[in-house]
C-alpha cells in the first residue's frame, strides 16, 4: 500500500504512524502524538513480551524484590485500547521498506506508515564469548527478563562478580551487598562512573562502597572465567584469582541500529537525527538511547530516561506539524545504598570543580568551565539539585565564591549575580 506523501507542516492527523520499539521513548511518543491531537492509526511494536516498562527500577527496587513486575508497566493493557493504540508486543520489526513506506515484522505482517519512528533503544555490551563459553551463572541486564533470570541468585552470603563500575555495575553491587552477599566489582577504566560523571563523584561513591564492604577495583579487568557447567573463578588482571558463585556485567551499552542501517540512514553512534529528530529520510524520525542529535556544536547519543521522553516529545510534534527544536537538558539520578545521586547538566569539559558541604555526609559538586556553571553532581541534596536545574536550564552561572560559601543560602544562588555576565541573574 502507498502512503501519499504528507505536506511538509506535519503528518494528515489521519495516516498511519509507526512506531518500533516499546520501550521509554517509543511509548511516549505514542502517548504524545495522541495527546497532541492526532487520531490516525498508532502501532506500537515491541520485542518484548510485556507492555511498556520502566527500566530505571530494574537496577534498583525490583532487584531488591521491593516491586511487583505489574507495577514497572507505564500503563495497563487498558489504557492502549482506549487510546487506540495498537500494541504488538513480542513481535520483532524484521526490515524497513522505504520506497513501499512499509514496516515487515516477525510474524509476516506488513505495516504500512506514513510516519514512522524508530525507538529502538540500545543492548548490553557482552562479555566475549571466548570468556564466558556456555558456562551458567553469568548474566547481563537490560530487560525485565534478564533481572528475573539473575533473582534467585542474589542469597546472602554468596559471591557476586559485579564486572564494570557504572550505573549498571554499582546498582546491582548495592543492591547485592545489602541483600547480604559478597562483592566484588571490577572497573577497567581507572575510575568508577567515569563515562557519566567527574572524579569527585567517583570519590563519592568509592568511599560509600568500600564502607558497605564492597572489594571494589578500578583499573582492573577480566582475564578469564573458569568453571565446569557454571562459572567458579575468575582471573584478574591484578593478577589475583577469585572464586565466585556467579557474575553480573554491566559492561556499557550499543545503540540498536542494525534495522535503520539495513534500511540505509545515515549513522553516526546511533541514528543519525536533526533537532526535530528526523533521520535523513524525512518520513522516519528516531528518538531516545539510539539516536545521535546535534547539542552545542556537537553530535550527542544519550542513554536516559530524561531524555526519551524530552526526544519523544520533540519527534511527536514534528509530525502533528508543530515542531519544535530538542534543546535536551541533561539529567540523571542513580540510587545506591541510602545516596540518592541527581545529576544537572554534562560535566565534559569542565576544568575547576566547587564543593558544597551538605548536612552530614551529603554534598554537591559543581562543574565549572571558568566561569560558565556546567553540571551539579548532588548526593542526598534534592535542594541543591533543583537549583542547579534551574540555574543550568536558564544558562545562569552563580559564582563559584558563593556557592562554596557554606554560609550562603541555596536560594541566593538563584537571586545572585550571573558570574559569567555580570548580570544579576535571571536578567
Ligand atoms: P529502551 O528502553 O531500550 O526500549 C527500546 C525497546 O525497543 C526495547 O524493548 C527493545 O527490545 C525494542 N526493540 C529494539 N529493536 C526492535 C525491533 N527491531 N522490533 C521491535 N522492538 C525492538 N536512565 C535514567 O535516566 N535513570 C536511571 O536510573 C536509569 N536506570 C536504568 C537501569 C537499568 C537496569 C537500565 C537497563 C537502564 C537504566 N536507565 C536509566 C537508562 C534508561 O532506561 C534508558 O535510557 C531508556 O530506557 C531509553 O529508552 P528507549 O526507549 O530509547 O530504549
Ligand atoms: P557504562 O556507564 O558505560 O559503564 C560501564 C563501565 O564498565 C565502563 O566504565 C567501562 O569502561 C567498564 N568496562 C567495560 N568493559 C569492562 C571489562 N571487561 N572489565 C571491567 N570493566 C569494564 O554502562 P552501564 O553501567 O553498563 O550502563 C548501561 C546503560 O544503562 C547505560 O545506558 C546507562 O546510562 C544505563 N543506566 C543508567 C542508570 C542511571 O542513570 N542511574 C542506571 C543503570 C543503567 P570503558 O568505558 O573503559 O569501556
Amino acid at each position: 500500500m502507498k502512503i501519499a506523501p504528507m505536506n511538509a507542516g506535519g503528518a494528515d492527523p489521519t495516516a498511519p504512524i509507526v512506531v518500533i520499539g516499546a520501550g521509554q521513548a517509543g511509548f511516549s511518543v505514542c502517548v504524545k502524538l495522541r495527546e497532541f491531537g492526532h487520531s490516525g492509526p498508532i502501532t506500537l511494536v515491541g520485542d518484548e513480551p510485556q507492555p511498556p516498562y520502566q527500566r530505571p527500577p530494574l537496577s534498583k527496587a525490583y532487584l531488591l524484590g521491593e516491586m511487583a513486575p505489574e507495577t514497572l508497566h507505564f500503563r495497563p493493557p487498558a489504557f492502549f485500547e482506549r487510546k487506540s493504540i495498537d500494541l504488538r508486543l513480542a513481535t520483532r520489526a524484521e526490515r524497513i521498506d522505504r520506497p513501499s513506506q512499509e514496516v515487515v515484522l516477525s510474524d509476516g505482517a506488513t505495516l504500512p506508515y506514513a510516519r514512522l519512528v524508530l525507538a529502538t533503544g540500545a543492548r548490553p555490551r557482552r562479555l566475549p564469548a571466548t570468556l564466558c563459553r556456555d558456562l551458567a551463572g553469568i548474566y547481563h541486564v537490560r530487560t525485565l527478563a534478564d533481572i528475573d533470570a539473575m533473582a534467585a541468585e542474589f542469597r546472602p552470603a554468596r559471591h557476586v562478580l559485579v564486572v564494570g563500575g557504572g550505573y549498571i555495575g554499582l546498582e546491582a553491587a548495592a543492591v547485592a551487598a545489602k541483600l547480604g552477599l559478597r562483592v566484588t566489582v571490577v572497573e577497567a577504566a581507572p575510575r568508577i562512573l567515569q563515562r557519566v560523571a567527574a572524579a569527585e563523584t567517583s570519590e563519592f561513591f568509592r568511599t560509600l562502597h568500600r564502607a558497605h564492604g564492597v572489594d571494589l577495583r578500578e583499573g582492573t579487568g577480566l582475564v578469564a572465567l573458569t568453571g565446569t557447567d557454571r562459572v567458579k573463578r575468575a582471573l584478574l588482571t591484578d593478577g589475583s584469582e577469585i572464586s565466585v558463585d556467579f557474575v553480573v556485567a554491566g559492561i556499557g551499552v550499543r545503540p540498536n541500529v542494525g534495522l535503520a542501517e539495513a534500511a540505509g540512514l545515515t549513522m553516526c553512534n546511533g541514528i543519525v537525527v536533526d533537532a526535530h529528530c528526523r533521520t535523513s529520510d524525512p518520513r522516519i524520525l528516531a528518538a531516545g538511547d539510539c539516536a545521535s542529535f546535534p547539542w552545542r556544536g556537537e553530535r550527542i547519543r544519550l542513554e536516559s530516561v530524561g531524555n526519551a521522553i524530552g526526544q519523544a516529545e520533540a519527534a511527536a510534534r514534528t509530525i502533528v506539524g508543530k515542531p519544535e527544536a530538542y534543546d535536551a537538558r541533561p539529567w540523571f539520578w542513580s540510587d545506591q545504598f541510602d545516596v540518592k545521586l541527581q545529576i544537572a547538566g554534562l560535566s565534559s569539559g569542565y576544568d575547576h570543580v566547587v564543593k558544597r558541604k551538605g548536612s552530614g555526609a551529603s554534598a554537591s559538586f559543581w562543574y565549572y568551565r571558568g566561569l560558565a556553571l556546567l553540571a551539579v553532581d548532588a548526593m542526598n541534596e534534592p535542594r541543591a539539585y533543583m537549583v542547579a536545574r534551574r540555574l543550568i536550564d536558564t544558562g545562569r552561572s552563580p559564582s563559584p565564591a558563593l556557592v562554596g560559601d557554606p554560609a550562603a543560602d541555596l536560594k541566593s544562588l538563584l537571586d545572585g549575580e550571573d558570574a559569567q555576565s555580570g548580570r544579576a541573574a535571571g536578567d
